[in-house]
């Protein structure tokens, strides 16, 4: 099969002619047909994020399964399924136990230890796999398993109440679906970008004011949870002097630079920082859900997967506006 081949940490992508793998016990096999890349693939192949080399990235797979390894028993060759980052965990150690696998020390991730979804094929196991709802396209569904995946679990972290204020900062891969999900599930929605060529289409996507940055947010009234999805940590910290009393502001997207924190602002406005992944497949349902009924749309601009270095380099170099996705 072909795949996307990572050689090294730092180095350029190849497509390469690899192994077909055969689904082991309790695995299946997975005809990949989107898989979307993520701005972690960079952190990923710069080596900021553990993982050896060579190996295949994309924490975004979808497609159809083809095969299905012994004892597997609750899924079945053509179903459409996608896989998010956990596929497995230890199942032994204190976090496994209290059913929260995402702490788990040994943590099996697509893209990590296990094959990720640039290739033809890849293997997952078979509960770790999710069903997607009928209707939703492949193109469609693929962000939806990251990006998605994370924003809806942050905002659902951040346990909104009815009528509470939603603003969203950095309008990329997982800003432009945070907006669309904050809107959908009822709450006004501000976007905090700093991209003016962008702001007629958030209002298209949604937001109900577009400002530039944590003064401007401050000037139109504050937000009750900050989705904080820019990969700049000065972005983030900047919007906080727009949070309002008793507001959280819930931190998703990456960047190695640590985040200063005014110890006043917290004081004063008891502000609560909080840190959120993919918090659980109750998540990745709803945020599939959502796209399936229409109400949250994924803005992509499609490859093939002998195209995936102009991706990657449009990914890498900031250019890509919402999301790149390897269509097979
Ligand atoms: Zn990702
Ligand atoms: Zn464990």
């Amino acid at each position: 099969m072909k795949a996307a081949v990572v050689p090294a940490q730092h180095s350029k992508w190849e497509i390469r002619e690899v192994p077909r793998p055969e689904p082991g016990p309790s695995q299946v096999l997975i005809k990949i047909h989107a898989s979307g890349i993520c701005y972690t693939d960079v952190h990923q192949t710069e080596g900021a994020l553990p993982g050896t080399f060579p190996r295949i990235l994309g924490h975004e797979p979808v497609g159809e399964i083809v095969a299905i390894g012994a004892g597997v028993t609750t899924r079945k060759v053509g179903d459409r399924v996608g896989v998010p980052w956990l596929q497995a965990s230890c199942g032994r150690c204190e976090w496994c136990k209290r059913n929260k696998p995402m702490f788990c020390a040994q943590p099996i991730g697509t893209s990590g230890v296990a094959q990720g979804g640039h290739a033809e094929y890849m293997l997952s196991y078979a509960d770790a796999t999710m069903l997607l709802p009928e209707g939703l396209s492949y193109e469609q569904a693929a962000p939806i398993f990251c990006a998605g995946y994370t924003v809806w679990s942050g905002l659902r972290w951040a346990d909104p109440r009815p009528g509470e204020r939603v603003a969203v900062v950095g309008i990329g891969g997982l800003g432009h679906l945070a907006v669309q999900y904050a809107k959908a599930a009822g709450f006004e929605t501000i976007a905090v970008s700093r991209s003016p060529d962008k702001e007629k289409l958030i209002r298209q996507l949604g937001a109900d004011e577009v400002v530039a940055d944590g003064q401007g947010l401050a000037r139109v009234g504050g937000a009750d949870v900050i989705l904080g999805t820019a990969n700049s940590t000065e972005a983030m910290a900047d919007t906080i002097q727009g949070l309002r009393p008793d507001g959280r502001f819930v931190v998703m997207g990456f960047d190695p630079k640590p985040l200063q924190v005014s110890l006043g602002e917290l004081i004063m406005r008891r502000i609560r920082i909080l840190g959120s992944i993919q918090n659980g497949p109750e998540y990745l349902y709803e945020a599939l859900d959502f796209a399936a009924k229409g109400k949250v749309k994924v803005i992509a601009e499609t490859y093939r997967l002998d195209e995936i270095h102009r991706a990657y380099e449009r990914v890498e170099k900031g250019q890509v506006r919402f999301r790149a996705v390897v269509l097979n």
